[in-house]
This record gives C-alpha cells, sequence and structure tokens, in this order.
C-alpha cells in the first residue's frame, strides 16, 4: 500500500464512471462521487452526472463599494442576459475556479483584459500545495516557549516556535514534513490548523513547554485564557531613551522591566546626557553596557515578558557610596506600560512601596498610548511549483523566470504577494488581504490556495502560453467554465488595487512599458 493509499481511501485512475459515481479528476484522491453527493473535500460534486466546482468563481470588483457582500452574477442554471452590471475594473480571482491538476491542461481560466491601454492577460487556477505553510507573528512580550519548542494542535506536531522579533514572538506552522511526512493524524492536524489560520478562524496552539494560545488573523492573541491588548513601546533600554527627559525631576530612578533588555535611566547613556544623578542601584542580571541588562529573570508571563510578579526582585542592596538614601524615590515600569509601581528607600535603604503619584501618571500613560493594538498577524506561505506551472505555459520555466523578471505579477486572490529571490516562486501573503474563505484542502492533506498570475499578453504568448484558451471578462461571467459553478461579485478590499496596475506603473517607470 502507498503512502498516499495510507492516507485515506483512494483511487487508481481506471475508468472514468464506475456504476453512478463519476471520478473527479482534481487532485490526486480520485473521489468516485454519486449524483447529488461531494468528494472528500467537499469543493467537487456531481450534479447530474457531470463534477462541478462547489463553490462560486469569485470576481473582484474594484469599482464597486468596498466591502459589499457576494452577489452572484448569475444563478446556478440561468442564463445570464448580457448585460454587463458594472462598468468598472474587474478581477477574474482563482477562488472556484478548479484546478490545473493533473497538470496536461490548460489553467480554467485565461482572462484577458486592456488597463491603461495594455492588453493583459490573468492566468487563473487552485493551486494545490503540499509544500506550504504559515508564518505566525504575535505581537506580545509574554513568553509562548522556547526556541524550537514543538507548537501542537489537536494534539499533534505542527510546527514550532521560531526567533522572536521586536515585540512579537514567531511561529513557523505546517510544511511539507508536518503535513506528508509524519502520520496519518499529524498531517490531518496540521492540514486543519493552516486551513482554519490561512481562512481567518480561531486555533487553538499548545507549545511543548510554554503557553497555549488562540491564535486568529487580525485579531489580539489569547495567552493561557488572557487576552493581549498591546504589543511594547520599545525594550527597556529604547524606553528609557524615549521617555527620560518626561521623568527628569519627578522622580530620582526609573527601572524598565524587560526580558530581553531591562534599562535603568541614573546609568543608562539617555540619562547621563541629561545629568541623571547615580543612586546607587544594583540590578541582578547581566550588564551589558552601562543601564542596559540582561537577563534579569526567566523569560514568562510577568512583567515585561519576565517571570516575575514582583519587579523589586530583580533589585540588590542599594549603595549608599554611590548615591542611595532615605527618601530616593523610584518608579519600576514594564515595556508597555500595563504594570508600574512607585517605591521610596526607607533609612534602611530598603524599597517600600507608596501610593502611586500623580506626578507620574501622565508618563506610565504615555507609554501605553505609544503601544500598538496586539494583534496575530497570518502569513501563508508556498511554493507555486513544478506542475502548478504548466497550467500556464507549456514550457514551465519561462514563468519562473517571467516572475523573477517581475514581468509577471502573481497574485492571490487578488491580494499582493511577496515573492522571494532565488530559484522558483515561493510566495507569502497575507491572509486578511485575500478575500474570505478562499483557502480549501485536499485530504492528500495538502492546502489549496487560489493564485493568479498577471502579464502583457504579447509576453504572454512568448513565453508559451495557451494563446488559443484565452477569453474576456464578459464571456467568462456569460458562460463560466468547465466546472459549471456560478459567478460571483465582491467589491475588492479597499488596500488591494487592481493587481497589474502596480506591475504596469512599475514597467513604466523603468522604461519597460
Ligand atoms: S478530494 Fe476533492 S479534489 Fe480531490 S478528487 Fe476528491 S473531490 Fe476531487
Amino acid at each position: 500500500m502507498s503512502e498516499l493509499a495510507e492516507r485515506f481511501e483512494t483511487h487508481d485512475p481506471g475508468e472514468k464512471q464506475v456504476a453512478e459515481k463519476i471520478r473527479c479528476d482534481a487532485c490526486p484522491v480520485m473521489c468516485y462521487i454519486a449524483d447529488g453527493r461531494t468528494g472528500a473535500c467537499d469543493r467537487y460534486g456531481n450534479s447530474g452526472g457531470r463534477i462541478v466546482r462547489m463553490d462560486p468563481l469569485t470576481i473582484l470588483d474594484h469599482a464597486a463599494e468596498t466591502g459589499a457582500s457576494m452577489v452572484p452574477f448569475v444563478a446556478e442554471g440561468e442564463a445570464w442576459d448580457g448585460e454587463l452590471l458594472n462598468t468598472g475594473s474587474r478581477f477574474v480571482t482563482a477562488i472556484g475556479a478548479g484546478t490545473t491538476y493533473p497538470d496536461y491542461k490548460p489553467a480554467p481560466f485565461i482572462v484577458s483584459q486592456e488597463v491603461e491601454g495594455v492588453d493583459l492577460v490573468t492566468v487563473v487556477t487552485e493551486g494545490i500545495f503540499s509544500y506550504c505553510g504559515v508564518k505566525v507573528k504575535i505581537d506580545t512580550d509574554r513568553h509562548l516557549g522556547p526556541e524550537t519548542a514543538i507548537v501542537r494542535s489537536q494534539g499533534e506536531a505542527i510546527g514550532h516556535v521560531t526567533t522572536g522579533e521586536y515585540g512579537s514572538q514567531m511561529l513557523s506552522l505546517g510544511g511539507v514534513h508536518h503535513l506528508t511526512g509524519g502520520s496519518k493524524a499529524e498531517g490531518r492536524a496540521t492540514c486543519d490548523a493552516l486551513l482554519n489560520l490561512c481562512n481567518r478562524k480561531p486555533v487553538e496552539l499548545t507549545i511543548d513547554g510554554g503557553a497555549t494560545i488562540i491564535v486568529e488573523a487580525g485579531k489580539p492573541p489569547v495567552i493561557d485564557g488572557k487576552q493581549e491588548h498591546r504589543m511594547r513601546v520599545g525594550c527597556g533600554s529604547a524606553t528609557i531613551g524615549m521617555f527620560a527627559t518626561q521623568w527628569r525631576g519627578l522622580v530620582d530612578e526609573v527601572v524598565v522591566v524587560d526580558d530581553h533588555i531591562t534599562g535603568v535611566v541614573s546609568e543608562h547613556q539617555a540619562g547621563k546626557v541629561l545629568g541623571w544623578q547615580d543612586t546607587g542601584i544594583k540590578i541582578i542580571g547581566r550588564r551589558s553596557t552601562p543601564g542596559r541588562y540582561f537577563k534579569v529573570s526567566e523569560p514568562g508571563l510577568g512583567w515585561g515578558g519576565t517571570s516575575i510578579s514582583d519587579p523589586l526582585s530583580i533589585l540588590g542592596e542599594w549603595n549608599a557610596k554611590k548615591g542611595a538614601r532615605p527618601g530616593l524615590s523610584l518608579l519600576m515600569v514594564s515595556t508597555t506600560g500595563e504594570q508600574f509601581a512607585y517605591y521610596e528607600l526607607d533609612d534602611e535603604l530598603k524599597p517600600v512601596e507608596k501610593p502611586f503619584p500623580e506626578r507620574l501618571q501622565k508618563s506610565v500613560n504615555l507609554i501605553e498610548d505609544n503601544c500598538e493594538p496586539a494583534l496575530c498577524t497570518v502569513l501563508f506561505i508556498g511554493g507555486a511549483g513544478g506542475s502548478l506551472r504548466a497550467g500556464v505555459t507549456e514550457n514551465p520555466v519561462n514563468l519562473t523566470r517571467s516572475v523573477q523578471g517581475l514581468k509577471t505579477y502573481v497574485t492571490v486572490g487578488g491580494a499582493p504577494v511577496y515573492v522571494w529571490p532565488g530559484g522558483g516562486i515561493t510566495l507569502m501573503v497575507d491572509v486578511t488581504r485575500v478575500p474570505e474563505g478562499a483557502f480549501g484542502y485536499v485530504p492528500t492533506p495538502a492546502l489549496v490556495a487560489p493564485i493568479e498570475f498577471t502579464l502583457r499578453r504579447d509576453d504572454y504568448v512568448r513565453l508559451g502560453g495557451y494563446e488559443a484558451e484565452i477569453r474576456s471578462v464578459e464571456d467568462i461571467v456569460a458562460k463560466g467554465g468547465e466546472y459549471l459553478n456560478p459567478r460571483r461579485g465582491t467589491g475588492a478590499p479597499s488596500d488591494n488595487p487592481w493587481p497589474p496596475l502596480a506591475q504596469l506603473r512599475r514597467a513604466a517607470s523603468n522604461g519597460t512599458g
């Protein structure tokens, strides 16, 4: 039994029809589907003896008001009356388009359109991505788990914690090893989590040796049951630099507690420049440079991403010879301004907490005001590899070269993508810019993502494109395609321009248009 067959019930290529069932060829599973039923992925069904794509083809309307609800242009089974519903520019996305699989045929839609006097072609297909994953950025200082720790969904390993960024923790999820290289349960759990994350649904993730988090693209993370609100203003050192002048004359010492770099204003360069007096403070941690300390505590869910709930635990003995004196005032604050406390030294030079003074409230509020809302960002990352390109051109490497040469503009559901330099077509897209519900899956397991390639018609013909298959937008709206699904229009997201415009303008400014 092959690895593929172990995962689900699959079929060998054979008769197209077996008894009353017909075969769907849109992925390697090759489901036999009875009339009125759908296949394993629910994306294709048998309607009256024909394979039908169950979701409508989505066409973005760049003239319509943004955020408009989706409206079918043509209800299933009805003839289109030939009237244009608007005169603005439309973009035929690959959402609901169908696929090129098994890659011997042209893409489901190859659309021509004249834009700003240039004849363009958009090649539209739903790609099956076994080599794909998501990068998740979680805006928080809180420690989610050690770097390289396993991230789990439904108890299965689906990725790992990767290197943190400024004010954010990063996860790398999915990829071909989790999708296809582990157990059947691991592949399914990975595919499920990726699909939900890409379709902007909440997903609960647990990190070995760390936190349980709920991640939803565009929403604040929920960490161990607590919603995160703010992304820090900067590290402890940067916070000292930004606010040192605000504190001058109001307090004798300020410590900004941070898991990465804790700052101490009297020792910090910013404090020195402003003439701050020594206070005899002692921080328990590894001194990096004056007023900047690493490792004041273990990472955790406490102040500034440390594990501490009592900030005094990072202080040693106060030194009278270096400026400590009874009555000396001390502000301790976290990098988001969420935690703060005020102390004064007693006669034994021990800090004693006092009511928080009104005069310092403004500076703490300012830290909070300067923090951005904490969000989860989900970037889909996938390689548009070997086979998918064959639906665009008979000579697939030409497409790679054209993308790399910036002659072909790539979009995912009409959203702009970042294409990685180097070999292949490896792209990243922010899932919040892709129309909702655009991602699907097949149980091989792999994700299905819409992908569109737009380029000048003459370039398309030159790179070996399927010229005979080119159709107008109007013809596609009127007649649809081989998968017989209706078409629906929706207002394009306001931050996504009509996709090829950026390409056209870049080409014009380079003198290559
Ligand atoms: S899993 Fe979906 S795409 Fe694949 S053969 Fe079955 S119905 Fe078709």
